[in-house]
Parts: structure tokens; C-alpha cells; sequence
């Protein structure tokens, strides 16, 4: 008999695993959540990506496993599938030698290395001559990705479900039994939630995982190119600022970043994070003003998102909460989207056992 299923969250990680699971016969989907596609809030993490695939998980993790595991799908998604809105695009790593040791430096340890685990996963890995790099950057290297356009993707991802046959309906949820009560799947009975809530799942009723923190990420979106994507080892404005630039696919803009605010939940943009921001990426990629200042930049609007990071890692494990099987797959931090096809693969491997097995938890 099919399985009724309910997952919470329509995030990158929640849309992705509904697809994933659709694809198989056997599950009636609904997709429930305070947000979808189109809005745009403090609580929804996933709007507000640039979204590139740059792994900075660590060889031998499961976070590299979900990282590598997702690389197919995105070049895939690229190659074959325009409508997705996911592009590809040089990824330039600047290296500084004085960021050795400093919390983005260390947090980017795979990043930086001249021989990262992706080397063997993304096309064209390299490392740039010396005289390819601007006075300050001692080290750098370059490799394929993509970029998504996340205000074409997660509708994609949305309508791709909805092709497969998933529901989606808006709900709130205080507790995380309320997504298996009745009126909120078709068929009645629920048997398994999906929890794909992110940093909300701090405040879930039934799952209150303190452990999950924000790490406040502020951009400015611009119409100018930058050609490729770059990004810097560390900046000299101290460790929870960033410096990365990335063109969306298909008119998406330039995302200029950035932050890593850890704990920090303020939802409006601080406008002089905003011009250490711009004035960072002009220096490092010319190109977007063609070596003018920051008022050559043509913004399109200013931005603050929340990454959901989890100590220990994303989450995605099976739990039963008072009677109900529950998969969970939250707490990607910076990863959301590099690690989604990984993560949902990994979630979906879950439901699949735990509803075979169910009688015997
Ligand atoms: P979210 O997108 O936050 O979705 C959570 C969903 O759960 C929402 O639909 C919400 O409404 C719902 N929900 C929560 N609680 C409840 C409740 N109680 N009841 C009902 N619904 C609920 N990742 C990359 O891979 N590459 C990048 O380049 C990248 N750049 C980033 C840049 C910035 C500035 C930021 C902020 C993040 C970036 N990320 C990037 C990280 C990525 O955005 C996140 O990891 C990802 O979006 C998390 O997705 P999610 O689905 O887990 O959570």
C-alpha cells in the first residue's frame, strides 16, 4: 500500500527530497511549510543563496559524501536542463598567507588546499601561475562549477514535484506531531513527517535542536558581471566577514558577499557591512566595474539570509517522536545547496528502510 508522507520545510533541502521521493512509486507527498518559493524572509534560508557548488567539507566526512554525491545532479541540471536555472562558471580561490590560521581560513581548510578531495569530482582543477594573481594573493585555484539562479530553481524544484503528483500547501507548525494530524495529508493517516525545517528546527516543538545556530550571511545584488566567481581566504575586516562574488545564471545578477555572523539572527542589512562589502569585491574582481569604485556598482537590492549551522552537521537521521516516524534532513549550514541531491539521497534512503522495517522499531 502507498505510503502517506508529509514534509515539512519547501527549502532547497525540503523540495529536493520531496523530488527525490516522488520519483519512486509508492509515496503520496505533501509538502507543508510557513514559506515557499516566492517569499522572501529572515526564516527562509534558501532565496538568499548565491548558490554555488564550492565543497568546503572535509575528505573522509559524510558531509563530503553529500557534497560529491550532488555534483552529478548540478552538472546535469546545467548541461541538460536550462529551465533550472543553474549555470556554469569559472570558481576562482584566492589564498592569502596571512590568513593562515584565522576561522574562515580554517573553516575553508579543504577549500584552500591545492589538492582538495572535488579536484577529482568537478572539471578543469588547477592551480593559477603566479603571475596570473594580483599583488596580495600569494596562491590560487581555479576549477568548473555552477551557479543557481535561486529565483528560477526552487520554483523549478516546485513544479517538478508537482508534475510527480506532491501537494503543497502552507502550514505553521508548533509542534512537529501537528504535520501528522489529520487535514494536513489528503489520504488521512501519516505515515512518516520529513523534517526539513532548517534553523527553524531550533524551535520545532518535538525536535528543539539548540545545536542549530545562524551564521548571518549579508550580500548585495547588483547588475554588474563578474565574469567567474571568486572568492578570498579571509578579508582584513575581521573573521566573521567574507568576500565572494558569483553571477547567477539566466539575468540572476551578481551576488556580492558576504558574512558569517555566527549567532547573530538580525534580519536587516547593516549598511556599512554593505560598503565594506562592495568596496572588498571591487578590489578583488575588477571586472565588475571595470576597475572603478563602488559607485559604478548598479545594485538591485540588498540582502540578509540565515545559514542553518548545526554542530556535528547536517542532520539526517530517523527518529520516532511520540508514535511518529520522522526522517530528519536539516542543518545544512553553507551547504544547502551543494549537498542537496547528497542529503535528500541519503534522506530518502531512511524513509525508504524505516517504513520497510517500521513494525520492527
Ligand atoms: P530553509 O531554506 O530555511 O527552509 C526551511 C523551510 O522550513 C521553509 O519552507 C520554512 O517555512 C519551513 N519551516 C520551518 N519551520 C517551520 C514550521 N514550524 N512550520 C512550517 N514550516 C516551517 N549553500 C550552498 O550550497 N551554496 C551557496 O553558495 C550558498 N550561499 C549562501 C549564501 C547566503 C547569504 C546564505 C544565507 C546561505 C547560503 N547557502 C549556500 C546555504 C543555503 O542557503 C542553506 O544551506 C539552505 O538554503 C538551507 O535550506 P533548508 O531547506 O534546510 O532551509
Amino acid at each position: 500500500m502507498a505510503k502517506n508522507i508529509v514534509v515539512i520545510g519547501a527549502g532547497v533541502a525540503g523540495l529536493t527530497t520531496a523530488l527525490q521521493l516522488s520519483k519512486k512509486s509508492g509515496y503520496n507527498i505533501v509538502v507543508a511549510a510557513k514559506h515557499m518559493p516566492g517569499d522572501y524572509d529572515i526564516e527562509y534560508a534558501s532565496p538568499w543563496a548565491g548558490a554555488n557548488y564550492m565543497p568546503v567539507s572535509i575528505s573522509g566526512t559524510d558531509a563530503a559524501e553529500w557534497d560529491k554525491n550532488t555534483w552529478g545532479p548540478l552538472e546535469d541540471l546545467a548541461r541538460n536542463h536550462p529551465g533550472a536555472g543553474v549555470h556554469f562558471q569559472e570558481c576562482e580561490i584566492h589564498n592569502r598567507a596571512k590568513d593562515v590560521g584565522s576561522a574562515t581560513a580554517n573553516w575553508f581548510k579543504e577549500l584552500l588546499s591545492s589538492n582538495p578531495w572535488f579536484a577529482r569530482v568537478v572539471p578543469n582543477f588547477r592551480s593559477l601561475p603566479k603571475e596570473a594573481l594580483r599583488p596580495g594573493i600569494d596562491s590560487a585555484t581555479v576549477f568548473t562549477s555552477v551557479c543557481i539562479n535561486t529565483a528560477i530553481y526552487l520554483p523549478w524544484l516546485v513544479s517538478q514535484c508537482l508534475s510527480n503528483g506532491v501537494i503543497f500547501k502552507r502550514g505553521v507548525f508548533d509542534h512537529i506531531l501537528d504535520a501528522a494530524a489529520s487535514g494536513i495529508h489528503p489520504n488521512g493517516r501519516v505515515d512518516l513527517v520529513v523534517n526539513c525545517t532548517g534553523l527553524m528546527a531550533s524551535k520545532l516543538g518535538g525536535v528543539q535542536d539548540t545545536s542549530v545556530v545562524p551564521a548571518r550571511g549579508q550580500i548585495v545584488i547588483v547588475r554588474n558581471d563578474s565574469g567567474k566567481m571568486l572568492d578570498m581566504s579571509g578579508t582584513d575586516d575581521g573573521d566573521e566577514e567574507a568576500c565572494y562574488v558569483m553571477t547567477r545564471a539566466a539575468g540572476g545578477g551578481t551576488i556580492l558577499g558576504g558574512s558569517y555572523q555566527k549567532g547573530n539572527w538580525e534580519s536587516q542589512p547593516d549598511p556599512n557591512l554593505a560598503i565594506r562589502i562592495m568596496k572588498r569585491a571591487v578590489t578583488m574582481c575588477p571586472a565588475l566595474t571595470d576597475g572603478k569604485g563602488i559607485e559604478h556598482l548598479d545594485i538591485i537590492r540588498h540582502g540578509v539570509g540565515l545559514r542553518p549551522v548545526r554542530e556535528g552537521g547536517t542532520r539526517i537521521e530517523k527518529e520516532r517522536i511520540g508514535g511518529v516516524l520522522v526522517v530528519h534532513n536539516y542543518g545544512a549550514g553553507g551547504a544547502g545547496y551543494q549537498s542537496s541531491y547528497g542529503c535528500a539521497q541519503a534522506a530518502v534512503d531512511l524513509i525508504d528502510r524505516a517504513l520497510n522495517v517500521q513494525a520492527k522499531l
